[in-house]
C-alpha cells in the first residue's frame, strides 16, 4: 500500500519541550487510515493535524472501541532518530484490538507509517536530554449505530507530542497509596489491553490518592485484594533479598514493553528474577525483616519510577530510605541510554528512523 503525503502549508512554531506539559502539543501532520468491512484496512495517508469529524452516533462514543499505544522518539547524540521496541509495540496494539473486537493491522505496514510520518516530523524530535516525541497510535470504532455489536468501520491514527523530561528535577521516589475500595481489571477482563475504559476507571481511586497526599495508586487482584498487580499504569518491580520480583502476568496486568526489557537485562546480568504472584504481606513481612531492599514501577514515560513509601491503613512501609536504590538507578541508566544511543545496543532492541 502506497502512503500519501499531504503538507500543510502552516507549520506550527515549535515550543521548548521542557516548557510544556505532557501530551498538550501535537506536530504538523498525523497518519490516518480507514477500515471498513469490505476493503479491509484502506487509505493509509499522512494529513496535516486537524480535528476528525465524526457522527455523533459513532460507536466510539458510546460503548468505548478504542484501543491505543504510548511509545517514544529519541535524538541521539549524533543526531539520529531512534524508536525503542516499535514492533513491541503494534503487537501488543493487535493483542489489544483482539480482545475489543477491533480487526487487526499489519504490523509491518504500521510500523512503516510511523516512520514515514517521523520522517516528515523529525525536526520535531526534540534534541535535549531528557526530552523525546512521545508517540500515539490509536483506532477508533467509527460506525454510525447505537446497537451493540462491533463497529464495521474504523480509523487507525498516529499522532506525535514532543515530550520534556520526565525527571525534571532529578529521579524522586513516589509515595503511594495502596487502594482497596476499587479495582483496576480482573482476570477474563480487559486490564492486558490498552483500552480507553480501563484508564478513565482509574481516576477516581487516582483523586483519591491525590487527596490524601500520595502520587499514585497500588493496584491489588480484583478477587482476593490480596496480591499486587500494578502501580498506577506501570508494571511493579521488587527487589527482596538479592532476588527481583515481579508480578505475573494473568489477564488483569498490562504486559510492558519496558517491564520484558528490564527482565532481560536483569537476567543478562546473572540476577534472579521471578514472575510469581506477590502478596501484600509478603511485602510487608520482608519490609519488616529488612529484606525489602528496592521498589519500581516500570514504563515508557518514567522508564524507572522509585517507591519511596507504601501506604494503606495504619501500615506504612518506607523502602530503602525513601531513596532510589542501585539496581533502580543502574536500570535507568542503561534503558535510557540504549534508548537514546548512549550506550551500545547489545540486544537489538533500537531501530533507526532515517
Ligand atoms: C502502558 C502501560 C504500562 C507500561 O507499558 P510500557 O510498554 O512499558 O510503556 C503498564 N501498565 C499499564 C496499565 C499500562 O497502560
Amino acid at each position: 500500500m502506497n502512503i500519501e503525503i499531504d503538507l500543510t502549508q502552516n507549520l506550527k512554531s515549535k515550543p521548548n519541550a521542557d516548557q510544556i506539559a505532557f501530551g498538550t502539543i501535537f506536530t504538523d501532520h498525523m497518519f490516518v487510515m480507514d477500515y471498513s468491512t469490505e476493503k479491509g484496512w484502506y487509505d493509509p495517508r499522512i494529513v496535516p493535524y486537524q480535528p476528525i469529524a465524526l457522527d455523533p452516533a459513532a460507536m466510539i462514543f458510546h460503548y468505548g472501541q478504542t484501543i491505543f499505544e504510548g511509545l517514544k522518539a529519541y535524538t541521539t547524540p549524533d543526531d539520529r532518530i531512534l524508536l525503542f521496541r516499535p514492533e513491541k509495540n503494534f503487537r501488543r496494539l493487535n493483542l489489544s484490538a483482539d480482545r475489543m473486537s477491533i480487526p487487526a493491522i499489519d504490523e509491518q505496514f504500521a510500523l512503516a507509517g510511523l516512520q514515514k510520518l517521523i520522517e516528515v516530523e523529525k525536526e520535531w524530535v526534540p534534541k535535549a536530554v531528557g526530552n523525546s516525541l512521545y508517540i500515539r497510535p490509536f483506532i477508533i470504532g467509527t460506525e454510525p449505530n447505537l446497537s451493540l455489536a462491533p463497529s464495521k468501520t474504523y480509523q487507525f491514527i498516529i499522532i506525535l507530542s514532543p515530550v520534556g523530561s520526565y525527571y525534571k528535577d532529578g529521579i524522586q521516589p513516589i509515595k503511594i497509596h495502596v487502594e482497596y475500595e476499587y479495582t483496576r481489571a480482573v482476570r477474563g477482563g480487559t486490564g492486558f489491553a490498552k483500552t480507553a475504559g480501563n484508564y478513565a476507571a482509574a481516576y477516581k481511586a487516582q483523586e483519591k490518592a491525590t487527596t490524601e497526599g500520595y502520587s499514585q495508586v497500588l493496584w491489588l487482584d480484583g478477587i482476593e485484594k490480596k496480591y499486587i498487580e500494578e502501580v498506577g499504569s506501570m508494571n511493579v518491580f521488587f527487589k527482596i533479598n538479592g532476588e527481583v520480583i515481579t508480578p505475573e502476568l494473568n489477564g488483569s496486568i498490562l504486559e510492558g514493553i519496558t517491564r520484558m526489557s528490564i527482565i532481560e537485562l536483569l537476567k543478562g546480568w546473572g540476577i534472579t528474577v521471578i514472575e510469581r504472584r506477590i502478596s501484600l504481606e509478603e511485602l510487608y513481612n520482608a519490609a519488616n525483616c529488612g529484606e525489602l531492599e528496592e521498589a519500581f514501577g516500570t514504563g515508557t514515560a518514567a522508564v524507572i519510577s522509585p517507591i519511596g513509601e507504601l501506604n494503606w491503613g495504619n501500615r506504612n512501609i518506607v523502602i530503602n530510605k525513601s531513596e532510589i536504590g542501585s539496581l533502580s538507578q543502574k536500570l535507568y541508566d542503561t534503558l535510557t541510554g540504549i534508548q537514546t544511543g548512549k550506550l551500545e545496543d547489545l540486544n537489538g532492541w533500537t531501530v533507526e528512523v532515517k
